[in-house]
């Protein structure tokens, strides 16, 4: 097995960190894994020692910290494989979505990748995985082919949804609840280029573009996938020169069509008035990251949400009256469609995700004001809420149990508490998004 580490050792604070800074692990042990049989003698390590596994690849979603527990880091795990005759890859637990992008654009395929290409490409399938194309394609784990996984009898298995059903539905959807994923086989789609880029608008089309944008989406096709972003940015040097002192509205936009379309697609968008920037174009799958342009430096940031079946007047005034980062995601489409290989992931009804970000957060930060501060939108627009929470957009203390069940189906998550008995009774993986055993 690789070397373990203590908090003695000099590599310990290096290998525990992660992309979210808001709070870190402090494991009693660290197991940085270089291959699936390293993930294998960890867990059996940890199960002998009753230690609790957490796992890390890139630190994006972390939930709860590794206080005490055996955390694997599997960020040394990064092979990928494209099988294009199949149309598929093997991405292996440390993967980041460049990488797989990279490699598939070879073949004139892309995965489903989502905002940013520096999250890890397993976590984000195993928890659901809304991308770039979600309306066209649905969630990442409806291309999962097959889990490699390490369960909590330290037994390493190839869980497909012919040979195991059960587990695979668990697996996919219930993330780190049912093992340590070593690699995914998933499809791949044949997208080389898409119509897609970003609409940057002013303090004062900030609303109207809000607005827009909520008609627009009432009648795109699926091949259309976008979000708006509203963005108060601070009068400082350390903003970007055209929005600085700003509250901009990011549209972004990612349409599988041919351009032509697409450009008549956006006109009523465009017809808000003038953006402060306007790169919406031909762009090659692998320039995808520009849509979002998320932030690639870790930072502390706090985030909640709610998915909603519309966005009347009200919810779209709550939106802007909030004291946060706002985002909003047009769901529907493919997200709605049944899969070919069943699988837990839950809120296929919901029409948007309207998430709150406070970035920019200290180690440690009180964070009882900001707490307070998304409440309020919360419940402003609870009235269209479906109840749901998206598993991969759960983060820190919003990780808690009573959320993680709302990302389910009732009677799914009854049936996952159920196979969490049958193969992880002592709830092993627990330092997770958990499901606690039955
Ligand atoms: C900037 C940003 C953009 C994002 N954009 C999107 C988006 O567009 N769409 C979307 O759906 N999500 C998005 N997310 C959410 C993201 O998908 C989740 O946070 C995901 O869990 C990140 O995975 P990671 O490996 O990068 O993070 P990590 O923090 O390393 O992993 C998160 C958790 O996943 C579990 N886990 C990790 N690896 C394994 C494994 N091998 N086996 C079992 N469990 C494992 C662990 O419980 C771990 O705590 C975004 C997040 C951020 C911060």
């Amino acid at each position: 097995m690789s070397s373990t580490l203590d908090q003695h050792d000099s590599a310990y604070d290096a290998e525990r960190a992660g992309f979210q800074t808001l709070a870190s692990h402090r494991p009693e042990l660290i197991v940085p894994a270089a291959s699936a049989d390293d993930i294998r003698q960890a867990v059996s390590q940890a199960a002998a020692r009753g230690l609790p596994v957490a796992v890390q690849a890139t630190g994006h979603g972390l939930p709860v910290a590794a206080e005490g527990g055996l955390l694997i880091t599997t960020g040394a795990m990064n092979a990928v494989t494209i099988d294009p005759a199949a149309g598929t890859a093997r991405i292996e637990a440390g993967v980041r979505w460049e990488q797989v992008i990279e490699a598939a654009a070879g073949h004139g395929l892309a995965p489903l990748s989502g905002s940013s290409p520096v999250v890890g490409a397993v976590s984000y399938t195993l928890g659901g995985g809304i991308g770039l194309m979600a309306r066209r394609y649905g969630y990442a784990a409806d291309q999962v082919r097959a889990v490699e996984v390490v369960t909590a009898d330290a037994e390493l298995r190839r869980v497909t949804p012919d040979g195991d059903p059960d587990l695979f539905w668990a697996l996919v959807g219930g993330r780190g609840n049912f093992g340590v994923a070593t690699a995914l086989e998933i499809g791949l789609v044949p997208v080389q280029r898409l119509y897609g880029g970003a609409l940057y608008f002013g303090t004062d089309l900030a609303g109207p573009a809000l607005r827009a944008w909520r008609d627009w989406t009432r009648s795109l096709p699926e091949e259309m996938t976008s979000s708006i972003a509203v963005i108060p940015f601070p009068d400082s040097p350390h903003a970007p020169a055209p929005f600085r002192g700003q509250t901009v509205a990011h549209v972004r936009v990612a349409f599988t069509g041919e351009a032509a379309e697409g450009e008549e697609l956006l006109a009523p968008l465009r017809a808000v008035g003038p953006r402060l920037t306007d790169t919406v174009g031909e762009l090659p799958y692998t320039g995808s990251a520009a849509i979002h342009n998320d932030p690639t430096k870790p930072s502390g940031y706090y985030s909640t949400h709610s998915l909603l079946r519309e966005l009347p007047e009200e919810a779209l005034g709550a939106l802007l009256g909030a004291r946060a980062v706002v985002e909003v995601r047009h769901l529907g489409g493919a997200l709605t469609k049944p899969q070919s290989a069943a699988n837990s992931v839950g809120n296929r009804d919901a029409l948007y995700y309207a998430g709150m970000l406070t970035p920019g957060l200290a180690p440690g930060s009180d964070l009882t004001a900001v707490r307070a501060a998304h409440e309020v939108v919360t419940r402003a627009l609870s009235p269209w809420a479906t109840g749901g929470q998206v598993l991969n957009f759960l983060y820190g203390d919003q990780a808690r149990p009573q959320n993680v069940r709302r990302a389910y189906e009732p009677a799914d998550y009854e049936r996952l508490t159920r196979l969490k008995t049958t193969w992880d009774a002592r709830n092993l993986f627990r330092l997770n998004h958990n499901i606690p055993p039955a």
